[in-house]
């Protein structure tokens, strides 16, 4: 079979490396605007059910992965300068560009055809000539917008800002920190995923936005004010900037994941709120689906639908808990007036996915110490 795909992220790689390690005969090549060092972000997660899949999908790739993991079971929750630390949540974080660069060798050592510093523009053509087509091109897929007729995507930008950003002080665990100040609330999620860096992601509700005046600061004075607001978390490191940028979710459904030879993959398909866990996960275990429809067939059209049929229950009911966590977040001020211990059980229930008694099971003694601080 003759494979294009557009885009050099995860869900990109990983399918050409699926799909090559079980047909060496396929022609495969991965069409990437950027170099193979160029990246943004810092670092991702996987909680320890998806590295399950991945060594089931591919031992090589997960072997590289783990050897440069940082790996955690606690969940922290920063509110009023008091942590509380809920355990039996097991997760990991790996950088982007390492994982991109694993993941880049595997495939190239497979016999990948990998085009760097080629963006594609003339989708038709490259649809025509190959036998299907991947649009794993990210969140701002030009596939998607190419044949809008056939995919009829539906696209909700929340009004919510968040960034992007880096850290030297470290974060043993998921870190969710409250703080507030004259504008409004602010949220950060920090992990660390190296020995010397943590990802460092701040959101505010557009109010707050405006009220701290980001509109018109320099990056430079951005990071200084809200280096302020989390003074107490950062300990004197300050924010790392990789080109970020303040950014609004944008929600992306599909109600056609594929028409004719081109299917969407990744965020080009779906994306859900990184407050419930990496687009990197979700884009992985869609090459996952998708190359085990094609065990199942190798009729194209017969093997777009068995994924769709097999995948999009699943990307649904995932979509739906991270819209419930998108939503809690979205409104945190509503929530500051609550006290450390009640903050954190609402935000370990937030999803609508994690019961009381999940967080029991997972959990005793938090569960334990909630029960003797709130009782009358
Ligand atoms: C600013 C920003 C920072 C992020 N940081 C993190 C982070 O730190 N941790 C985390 O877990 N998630 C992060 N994410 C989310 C994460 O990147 C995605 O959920 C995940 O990478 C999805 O994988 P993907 O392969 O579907 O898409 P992507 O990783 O977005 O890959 C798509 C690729 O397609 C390429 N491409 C697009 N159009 C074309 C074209 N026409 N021709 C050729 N190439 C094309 C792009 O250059 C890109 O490399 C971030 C997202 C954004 C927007």
């Amino acid at each position: 079979m003759n494979i294009n795909i557009i885009g050099g992220g995860p869900a990109g790689l990983y399918f050409a490396i699926l799909m090559k390690k079980a047909q060496p005969a396929h022609r495969i090549q991965i069409f990437e605007r950027n170099g193979p060092d160029d990246t943004f972000g810092w670092g991702v997660v996987f909680s320890g059910k998806t590295l399950a899949n991945l060594r089931a999908a591919d031992e090589e790739s997960h072997a590289e992965i783990t050897k440069e993991f940082e790996a955690w079971d606690n969940v922290d929750v920063v509110h009023r300068d008091e942590k509380i630390s809920i355990h039996g949540n097991s997760f990991s974080g790996i950088a982007r560009l390492q994982l991109l660069k694993i993941l880049q060798r595997r495939a190239e050592a497979l016999g990948v055809k990998l085009s760097f510093r080629t963006e594609v523009y003339e989708v038709e053509a490259l649809r025509r000539e190959c036998d299907l087509l991947v649009a794993a091109d990210g969140v701002n897929s030009t596939v998607r917008l190419k044949y809008l007729e056939q995919l009829k995507p539906r696209l909700d930008l929340r009004s919510h800002r968040y960034i992007w950003y880096g850290t030297n002080q470290l974060f043993h665990g998921l870190t969710l920190t409250f703080r507030e100040n004259a504008a409004g609330t602010f949220a950060a999620h920090s992990y660390k995923f190296n020995q010397q860096t943590s990802t460092f992601i701040i959101e505010c509700d557009p109010q707050t936005w405006k009220s701290a005046g980001f509109e018109f600061m320099s990056d430079e004075d951005m990071r200084s004010y809200l280096g302020e607001v989390f003074a107490t978390d950062l300990h004197g490191y300050p924010l790392l900037s990789n080109n970020s940028k303040w950014i609004q979710f944008l929600l992306v459904k599909n109600e056609n994941w594929f028409f004719d030879n081109v299917v969407l993959l990744g965020d080009a398909l779906h994306t859900a709120h990184f407050s419930i866990g990496s687009g990197t996960k979700l884009a992985m275990e869609d090459a996952i689906a998708l190359a085990q429809s094609f065990q199942r067939t190798s009729n194209v059209r017969e093997a777009l639908a068995d994924f769709t049929t097999t995948r999009r229950p699943v990307i649904e009911e995932y979509q739906s808990a991270a819209f419930g966590s998108m939503l809690w977040f979205e409104n945190a001020r509503d929530y500051m007036h609550l006290t450390p211990m009640e903050l954190a059980l609402s935000v370990m229930m937030r999803s609508g996915r994690v019961t009381y008694e999940d967080l029991r099971k997972r959990d005793p003694e938090f569960i334990a110490a909630y029960e003797a601080v709130t009782a009358h």
